[in-house]
């Protein structure tokens, strides 16, 4: 796509969120994290070693997942989610999200308007097959990490392993790819709030962003995001991908499909005004 052909599509975009009642946004495995800088944290790679040299520290992997997403600034993507973010922030939007990265909440979105289906590392839940649907706040564990992590001590690291206070079996983090069976309550109340709203589209002009959504799990976006455009009569249907942009051919005019990165679009939307 060349430039003026780029700047064309971002404008219909812009047009068309701005006539939307509503704006229904997915967003996928483009935008998710890829640890590709994990060599500029020399700290961070260290206890990855460890972990890799002691069996009993390999739990401690995902919380330095966690710390990287922390402390790394990745600008590509910041800079989408703020584009994302001017795009659609006046208007009633939803959006849903198979990242579980959490980066979405650097930018400036409400967070009652997002759903995160796959999870986070926001909260912990319990890997024991015995104990409920309870989730744990982070906060307090990652600083005894933190606090372990400067001794250098494989012992003083280990009992840092967060554990569940009710049955003591480790804590993991309440995503999809947490050890253990995934605990899907902590995605529930939003994830009704997001059907309630989307029901109250289906008569009003609704502008469907599809972003970077590839095949893995279809059910949470892809297949719903074109059955909710073709039911909707007044609806657009975006599909923004590297490989998967074609566009099913059901939903005629409607579909717009843009052959590229959705992260890139995203980067210079609004900017060109
Ligand atoms: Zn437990």
């Amino acid at each position: 796509m060349d430039r003026t052909e780029l700047i064309q599509k971002q404008k219909l975009l812009a047009q068309k969120i701005n006539d939307a009642d509503a704006v229904l946004v997915g967003i996928g495995e483009e935008f998710n994290e890829s640890f590709g800088d994990i060599e500029k944290f020399p700290r961070l790679i260290s206890v990855l070693d460890r972990a890799d040299r002691n069996r009993s520290l390999e739990w401690i992997v995902p919380y330095i997942e966690k710390l990287y997403i922390m402390e790394h600034a990745d600008e590509r993507v910041e800079q989408a989610y703020a584009g994302l973010c001017r795009l659609i922030k006046d208007k009633n939007y939803f959006i849903v999200t198979t990242c579980i990265d959490g980066k979405i909440k650097k930018a400036d979105f409400d967070t009652k308007r997002i759903v995160e289906p796959c999870g986070s590392y926001d909260r912990l839940q319990c890997s024991g097959k015995e104990c409920g649907t309870l989730l744990h706040e982070t906060g307090g564990y990652m600083e005894s990490i933190r606090r372990a992590l400067e001794t250098d001590n494989d012992k003083e690291l280990m009992s840092a392993q967060p554990r569940c206070p009710v049955c003591g079996e480790p804590l993991v983090f309440n995503n999809v790819v947490c050890e253990g069976k995934y605990n899907e309550e902590g995605y529930k109340a939003q994830w009704e709030a997001y059907t309630e709203w989307l029901k109250l589209t289906l008569n009003r002009k609704l502008c469907i962003l599809e972003l970077g959504v590839g095949l893995g799990m279809p059910d949470i976006i892809r297949w719903p995001f074109e059955k909710a455009a073709f039911y909707n009569k007044k609806a657009d249907f975006f599909r923004i991908n590297e490989t998967l942009y074609q566009m099913t051919k059901d939903l005629g005019d409607k579909g717009v499909s843009i052959a590229m990165n959705s992260v890139d679009f995203l980067q210079g939307c609004c900017l060109s005004d």
